[in-house]
């Protein structure tokens, strides 16, 4: 990976540079997650469904041409998905790319960490909403909280600072592990991220269970009076707050409550190779057939930009999305 050279960087019509791509390797996942996914799971396609190393490499490889600076693999879960390492490999060869990233729920990762560290990944995403053992059982479905922050401790070892801790925050389930979540960043370099709960089709969203961050903030409040907020650039997607001489950071993802759509960089692609337009509605472009029908690398980005040019200002805010159609987050790609 290598500074990122003179480009002409894809624009959306309210002019936000989109130098952050957001893939989805796979609509899989070895854990169910109660606000991510219905219980019965989602149906999964034929493997050629979804896009093929090469697709992936090719649209990376075009977008990284056009200033695309980030890329986050994601999914349904990405360690899953067989050919990783050797995706890692490719993508960080990318001239320009300067950050390749990988969010993931941590079960397999203690076992794929050296490699994925060796062929290029240059942060992680840990996710995990309680650290309570039962509630884990409930909220995922599955067993593996051990695992998790077993995970999370390898790689602190490895070196990753910050590693980045995501938390689904829902009321009357884990607003209470708020404080125990932010005593880790006492003595761990990681970044502990509350995210608001947000709507998808098949997910257990209610109005009920939204808590929005500024009463996470005076949750915390209460038992760090002095907790406080770093200040810095409104258009970041996590605002980052900290506890006075702790040497992690606490941030908070407002998507609902305070959105940050002005800033928003992302070019998101679906695991069966859509371009969402936005995380939080129904509009895609099928990059996937596009490619493979023969389309030529400038049709292809034509028809990128194109999609970029259907982005709206903002979402349409909290009550809207709570009840208007969008699909589940697994098929989405967090
Ligand atoms: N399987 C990986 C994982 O869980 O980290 C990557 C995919 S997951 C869809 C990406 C992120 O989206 C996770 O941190 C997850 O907690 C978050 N997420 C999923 N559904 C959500 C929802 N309804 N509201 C807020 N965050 C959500
Ligand atoms: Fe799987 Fe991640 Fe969705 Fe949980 S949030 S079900 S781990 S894709």
């Amino acid at each position: 990976m290598s500074e990122q050279p003179d480009h002409n960087v894809l624009t959306d019509a309210f002019g936000r540079e989109h130098t952050y791509l957001r893939i989805s390797l796979t609509e899989r996942c070895n854990l169910r997650c109660t606000y991510c996914m219905p219980a019965e799971g989602v149906d999964l396609k034929p493997r050629d469904h979804i896009l093929s190393f090469e697709e992936i490499m090719r649209l990376a490889e075009l977008l990284v041409s056009r200033g695309v600076t980030k890329i986050r693999l994601t999914g349904g879960e990405p360690l899953i998905r067989k050919e990783l390492v050797q995706l890692v490999e490719r993508l960080a060869t990318l001239e320009g790319l300067q950050e390749l990233t990988i969010t993931t729920n941590g079960l397999l990762l203690s076992r794929k960490l050296t490699d994925l560290q060796r062929a290029g990944i240059t942060g992680f995403n840990i996710s995990l909403d309680t650290l309570r053992e039962d509630r884990f059982l409930h909220i995922t479905r599955r067993k593996g909280l051990d695992t998790v922050l077993d995970a999370i401790r390898m790689t602190v070892e490895a070196g990753y600072d910050p590693v980045k801790v995501n938390c689904v925050v829902i009321r009357g389930f884990n607003e209470d592990e708020l404080v125990d979540f932010v005593a880790m960043t006492r003595e761990m370099p990681i970044e502990m991220r509350f995210i608001e709960y947000m709507p998808f089709d098949g997910n257990t969203w209610h109005t009920d269970k939204f808590l929005p961050y500024r009463e996470m903030v005076d949750i915390i409040q209460q038992c760090w009076p002095d907790f406080e907020a770093e200040g810095g650039d409104d258009l970041e997607i996590a605002k980052l707050w900290q506890v006075p001489g702790y040497r992690g950071k606490v941030g908070f993802i407002s998507s609902m409550s305070d959105h940050f759509c002005s800033g928003c960089n992302r070019i998101r692609i679906t695991a069966d190779g859509k371009l969402k337009v936005c995380l939080f509605g129904a509009n895609e472009v099928n990059l996937r057939d596009m490619m493979r029908t023969g389309i030529k690398d400038d049709r292809l980005l034509e028809t990128v930009q194109s999609a970029l040019a259907l982005k709206a200002a903002s979402h349409a805010g909290m009550d809207v999305l709570a009840t208007s159609e969008n699909r589940p987050m697994i098929l989405i790609g967090g």
